[in-house]
């Protein structure tokens, strides 16, 4: 299909500086747990987003210098020429795709703990370190030595992206991360010099940065500066007058101007907490203030808002980050008018978490992310059939509607059977949870994909046993049932049933999700899993108007979402809406009207208030079909059967970005050649040993 005239706009070519990016589709730069310990995965990454029309893809923050290491986090790493072949590697694959390359350059300066490298921090004066761990490191007030050093490791760094071949880059001042932003910062920046004190002086460092490397690098390459327009802290902070005052100071200093929105947990807000475009009202008349060109992010999957982010003269440039990770063929879909393949972002930042755990990052959405070099994923191809092998797929969870899409899209013919009338699985429930909604894209998206296709056959209201599947004449059968949540208390903490006594009210997750209610008194959600389910349905109970407290062995609710950087937002939504947290506990005893809570460190007991108890703490796989099947394998070869494969939460209870995952594994890995027990289930790069003799060993 054409593309709709009303997206032309969408495509038009824009000049960064020296260079003009084919159109206004802005991979902004974003963290991927790769970086240089994975260089070749990233690579293939980016290379697909530009081969599915980015006109610009970015690399996440690139440490510019040993002073500057935020590990724990790998990024990539522009510390010396050893590197540039790693970041040469992504700027030829993504020019193989006509996009632009662009490289953030960033010394962390007061946020980097520099835990590897050991060297001393340093920042506008001596304070703690603004680190994630709160690590128990000082920086130390930068002299004009440092100033000069920081300055001349910069714009060497700059040379050396070039020499790389990139065709943008940056100097970053945003989301307390950009070691300039401390700089900008009041509460920061103390200095009684040249540096310090007025908006010229706190903006003196940044404007040099962006000076030397136009500089150096300017007559090929766009600078770009990535800067906060607001801090969300109130008048102590950045706030949205002053920054507008710093982007007016140096309007035309660069050749763009990227926006970011605080730090990064307020950049990137998950849909439970705010809405496509929310950055909007910050962003709105920044262009006013400058000529050159603007982008900004917002989670943007929606075209029509793309355009009037354009059309109203808010950004010049669509930014994306998610976006591109849930969908990294998202402009050429919008240009080949095929919007309802759009794969939306849903907004749940397990992206993030990649990042915060140092691994690979792992996409929700897009099963392929992180997987593209590593096991030869790619988000839209996948190889033809192998065989006429008919498959039924069992259960139309996240796993079940990703397998059967995927081998649907090999050519293989596949009936997918449903238990009950709707499909989505364990989502039906939980996208009606209080923030879950946008959840709801990982069904709507996999159902729209298989509805057109004629090789894929959907029976509702099936539940199938092992008699109905060894009647069919299927050869394999991917067993994607689901899992249930345990009512017993048994999780991480408590490796027996928790002691209950006769007539206490007991629910699960699945009680509630079906509608169930407690009977009236206080209740008590015990969280022993720490993801969202605890969280959501304490503020789900709250909401109706009960008196509910989250009982948890931690120090706070939800501990896990620290890694989607949503705790803080959890802890202040259940505060906010009348949850009483109750931390560092464990139930040992619950009685009629009653439950007892022990201390997790000193063991000490209390009792509480308490008429129903809702256990959030694991969930069974629902194996009895699989089991079955099995325990009747000697009936196969006459059935005609060759395999049966328990998938997703039918095999281990994790996340839904783990059942997608594993949809999109059974569907790649049917009739692949067989893999040895030794063989590897991924290619991995190893790092090459260094030359030359070993110090104090003796040769
Ligand atoms: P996952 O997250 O692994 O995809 P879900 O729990 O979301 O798992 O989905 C499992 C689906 O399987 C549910 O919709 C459930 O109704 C369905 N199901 C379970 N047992 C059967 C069965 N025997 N026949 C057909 N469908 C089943
Ligand atoms: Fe979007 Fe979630 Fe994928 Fe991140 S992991 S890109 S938030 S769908």
């Amino acid at each position: 299909m054409p593309r709709d005239p009303r997206y032309d706009i969408l495509f038009e070519p824009v000049k960064i500086g020296p260079v003009t990016t084919r159109n206004r589709f802005y991979q902004v730069p974003h963290c991927n747990g790769m970086g240089y310990r994975d260089p070749t995965a990233l690579a293939t990454m980016r290379a697909i987003k530009a081969e599915g029309g980015w006109g610009v893809v970015c690399t996440e923050q690139v440490e510019i210098h040993p002073t500057g290491d935020i590990s724990p986090f790998i990024e990539l790493r522009n510390w010396s020429d050893q590197d540039v072949p790693a970041l040469a590697r992504m700027a030829d694959a993504v020019h193989a795709h006509g996009a632009l390359a662009g490289l953030q350059l960033a010394h962390n300066g007061m946020n980097a703990p520099n835990l590897y490298s050991r060297e001393i921090p340093f920042g506008p004066a001596d304070l703690p370190v603004f680190s994630i761990y709160d690590d128990p490191v000082q920086a130390r007030a930068m002299d004009k030595t440092d100033i000069r050093n920081l300055r001349h490791w910069h714009r060497a760094a700059a040379l050396r992206a070039k020499a790389a071949g990139y065709d943008i880059t940056y100097v970053y001042a945003g989301k307390l991360f950009g070691g300039a932003m401390f700089f900008l910062s009041r509460r920061h920046n103390t200095r009684t010099d040249e540096y310090g004190g007025s908006l010229e002086n706190r903006c003196r460092l940044l404007k040099e940065l962006i000076e030397d490397t136009k500089d150096a690098v300017g007559d090929t390459m766009g600078v770009a500066c990535r800067i906060s327009v607001d801090e969300l802290i109130g008048p102590e902070g950045l706030h949205a007058a002053e920054a507008r005052d710093i982007i007016s100071h140096l309007a035309e200093v660069p050749d763009l101007w990227d926006l970011t929105l605080s730090s990064w947990d307020n950049d990137s807000q998950t849909s439970r907490f705010a809405d496509e475009g929310y950055q909007e009202p910050f962003v709105t008349g920044v262009k006013k203030l400058t000529t050159k060109p603007v982008v900004g992010v917002g989670r943007f999957t929606s075209p029509d808002t793309m355009v009037r982010m354009i059309r109203q003269g808010i950004l010049d440039l669509v930014g994306a980050a998610r976006p591109s990770i849930a969908d990294p063929f998202l402009p050429k879909k919008v240009e080949e008018g095929r919007m309802e393949d759009i794969r939306e972002c849903i907004g749940c930042n397990m992206c993030v978490s990649g990042d915060h755990t140092t691994t690979p990052i792992r996409c929700t959405q897009n099963p392929s992310m992180g997987e593209e070099w590593r096991r030869g994923w790619h988000p839209e191809r996948i190889r033809a059939k192998e065989s006429d092998a008919k498959v039924l797929v069992v259960g139309t969870g996240p796993a079940g509607l990703e397998a059967a899409m995927m081998l649907g899209r090999r050519g293989y013919e596949v009936a997918l059977a449903e238990a009950t009338r709707d499909l989505g699985g364990r989502l039906v429930a939980e996208r009606r949870l209080p923030g879950l909604s946008a959840w709801g894209r990982v069904v709507d998206y996999r159902v729209g994909q298989i509805d057109p296709m004629a090789n894929v056959e959907v029976y509702r209201e099936s539940r199938l046993t092992a008699d109905d599947v060894l009647g069919f004449g299927f050869a394999h059968v991917a067993v994607a049932t689901g899992a249930t949540w345990r009512a017993d208390g048994i999780g991480r903490r408590l490796l027996r049933p928790l002691p209950l006594a006769e007539g206490v009210e007991v629910l699960t997750p699945d009680d509630l999700m079906a509608g169930r209610r407690p009977a009236a008194g206080p209740v008590i959600v015990f969280d022993d899993d720490h993801y969202y389910m605890g969280g959501v349905l304490a503020e789900l109970l709250a909401r109706e108007g009960r008196e509910v407290a989250l009982v948890t062995p931690n120090g706070e609710a939800s501990t896990w979402m620290k890694l989607t950087m949503e705790q803080h937002f959890v802890q202040a939504r259940l505060l906010e809406v009348g949850v009483s947290i109750v931390p560092h506990r464990l139930p040992t005893r619950v009685e009629r009207g009653e439950i007892e809570l022990a201390c997790v460190y000193s063991g000490r007991t209390e009792r509480r208030a308490c008429a129903s108890i809702v256990l959030v703490t694991a969930r069974l796989p629902r194996k009895g079909l699989a089991e079955d099947l099995e325990a009747r394998r000697a009936e196969w070869a006459d059935a005609g059967l060759l395999s049966v494969t328990r998938v997703g939460d039918a095999l281990a209870p994790g996340t839904i970005a783990a059942a997608v995952w594993a949809g999109r594994r059974f569907a790649e890995e049917l009739d692949a050649p067989p893999r040895g027990l030794d063989d590897l289930p991924f290619r991995r790069e190893v790092a090459g040993l260094a030359d030359g003799p070993l110090p104090w060993v003796a040769h």
